[in-house]
């Protein structure tokens, strides 16, 4: 068993594993999020959901644990800049899962790997029609994971085709990994996906 590094949430004072807070750093122009950990400097971890982003960025306790007076980022500012931070490595993760053979693109092929209980995530776009929807989750064995991102658009430019309004990930390393930052995604924006 690896050691998990924790880290302590400045907004609830939690300790969590390392992998469940957000790394925030102080830049030239105030507080930054660093979502992919690569900047260097004294970090802060605030858990990405509302209550500890709140408390975290209100009491100023950022310059505190930053060591520095650093200009703090509005909340909502903040928020979407995670959130795009979030959508963007799972933008990332997609194509990597296509590239692996791991992702069933479009209705047709997402249809025949649920048949066969293949999938272990579904992805849905935002703009998929209900209808397709529907059966595609009463045909076949659908996932307990499923999410809706992105648009018909943004999901075929990440496997390189025209408009894919749902693609299937079959792999569960790939799958826990979007998985894990939908949640997040979620938790973040209190909302369903
Ligand atoms: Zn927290």
């Amino acid at each position: 068993m690896g050691h998990q590094p924790e880290r302590t949430c400045i907004g609830c004072r939690g300790v969590f594993s390392k992998a469940d807070v957000v790394r925030v750093v102080s830049g030239p122009s105030g507080a930054v999020i660093d979502y992919r950990e690569k900047l260097p400097g004294r970090a802060a971890y605030i858990c990405p959901r509302r209550e500890c982003i709140e408390k975290a960025l209100s009491r100023e306790s950022l310059s505190r644990a930053l060591h520095t007076n650093v200009s703090v980022p509005q909340i909502e500012v903040f928020t979407a800049v995670l959130a795009s931070a979030i959508r963007e490595k799972i933008r990332s993760l997609l194509p990597m899962a296509a590239r692996a053979g791991m992702l069933a693109a479009g209705a047709s092929a997402v249809d025949d790997a649920l048949q066969k209980g293949r999938v272990e995530m579904l992805v849905f776009a935002e703009d998929l029609s209900e209808g397709t929807k529907h059966k595609l989750l009463t045909g076949g064995l659908p996932p307990k994971k499923q999410a809706t991102l992105f648009t018909r658009d943004e999901l075929g430019q990440m496997v390189g085709r025209e408009l894919v309004g749902v693609v299937g990930i079959l792999d569960k390393g790939f799958s826990d990994a979007v998985w894990s930052e939908s949640e997040r995604l979620k938790g973040l924006l209190n909302k369903h996906l």
